[in-house]
């Protein structure tokens, strides 16, 4: 899979197992041609009539990539790869790719959990890998809106319920840029307006939580548990589903945020960034606490993100990137996120030590920290 003239020391840092910093359950069940077609890319919509999801960097990838995983020649039909699928089973399927991508332990974003989807410790079996938790917020504060009755047990609940989450967990995540974007007030709200937003939000509390007020309370809540038991934050910005808006999920937007964050000390995790990702190397290079990954666009991205991984790395510390695959639904998303991780950093890292500009021990040192040993330090693995 790798470049043949790459050094044995890169070669052999690239191979070696990952940590995938960040991903979601996969699906259980045998899937349907068009279920199938839905997990391929975030539109969530069906292909125009006449056309297929398959038809897009991540379907030509699938059938590159992982065709081979199911015993079957790169490149074949996507009615071939799909009856291959059926026949071995989505058991089987999953344990192949999972174990293929050569992870080592998955830290699985569980607030999307849901009977059809893999939990992160059946992740962990079936990839042969270690599992832990990341805690999404959003997730939490729609359980406490749920079962609060008044404001104040809404504050209080709310607090009491991320330290509960937070004590089995490596991290939080905040979606905050799918709910109000990116480019919110940084600094912690009142009590008297959280209490005044809470009461609004309790009126109709199966409503999406968007109010920019309680998101930050929200946050800022999570700040204090982060801060107590030493975990990463981590956000989403950039690349989504269509329920983003892109041109809030910037992460350069939040820059007062993480300014406020410097002085705590907790780990800002920017995830995807795509196609901000050089905005965010900026940030991981000028702030000590903000690593960046680009996560998922590895996938989508395909025969492209070699380029994509390129530009992060002209700027980012090496001890600032992470890897993820950011699989969701699909095992084949694991699998790919880990081959085009280790064929972009294999051209990225062969070409600066061709050029003379690294040598091979600084080339397989930089993709150890990206790898694996930068996740380990930052969540304390
Ligand atoms: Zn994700």
């Amino acid at each position: 899979m790798l470049p043949v003239d790459l050094p044995d020391a890169v070669r052999d840092a690239l191979l070696a197992p990952l940590v995938d910093h960040h991903c979601h359950g996969v699906r259980r069940d045998d899937l349907s041609r068009a279920q199938f077609e839905l997990l391929i890319g975030e539109s969530r919509t069906p292909a125009p009539p006449g056309t297929t999801h398959f038809d897009t960097p991540l379907g030509a990838a699938i059938r590159r990539w992982c065709a081979p995983v199911l015993d079957l020649e790169p490149h074949v039909a996507p009615a071939v790869y799909l009856g291959r699928r059926q026949e071995l089973g989505a058991g089987e399927v999953n344990r192949r790719l999972l174990q293929a991508s050569g992870v080592v332990a998955f830290l699985v974003d569980t607030g999307l959990e849901a009977p059809d989807l893999l939990s992160a410790a059946e992740m962990g079996r079936h990839g042969g890998a270690a599992a832990d938790e990341i805690v999404r917020l959003e997730q939490v504060e729609q359980d406490i809106a749920d079962s609060a009755a008044v404001a104040v047990d809404y504050m209080d609940s709310l607090g009491e319920e991320l330290v509960a989450r937070a004590a089995r967990a490596v991290g939080l995540k905040s979606i905050i840029a799918y709910r109000c974007g990116l480019d919110f007030d940084p600094s912690r709200p009142s009590r008297g307006s959280v209490i005044a937003a809470a009461n609004r939000r309790l009126s109709d509390p199966r409503e999406r939580l968007v109010d920019p007020i309680l998101l930050r309370h929200l946050l800022w809540t999570a700040v204090d548990v982060a801060r107590d038991r030493a975990l990463p934050i981590q956000f989403h910005t950039g690349y989504g589903d269509a329920d983003l808006d892109m041109s809030r999920a910037d992460p350069a937007q939040m820059t007062g945020f993480i300014r406020a964050l410097q002085p705590l000390g907790i780990p800002v995790v920017l995830l995807h960034c795509y196609p901000f990702h050089r905005q965010a190397a900026y940030l991981a290079s000028v702030f000590p606490h903000v690593y960046v990954d680009v996560g998922l666009t590895l996938t989508h991205t395909a025969a492209g993100s070699a380029r994509i991984l390129d530009e992060l790395l002209e700027l980012v510390p090496f001890h600032k990137q992470l890897f993820s695959s950011d699989c969701y639904g699909l095992a084949e998303g694991c699998h790919l996120g880990a081959v085009y991780f280790r064929l972009g950093m294999a051209g990225a890292l062969g070409r600066r030590v061709e050029s003379g500009e690294w040598s091979a021990a600084d080339a397989a040192r930089v993709a150890h920290m990206a790898g694996s040993g930068n996740a380990r330090r930052v969540y304390r693995l």
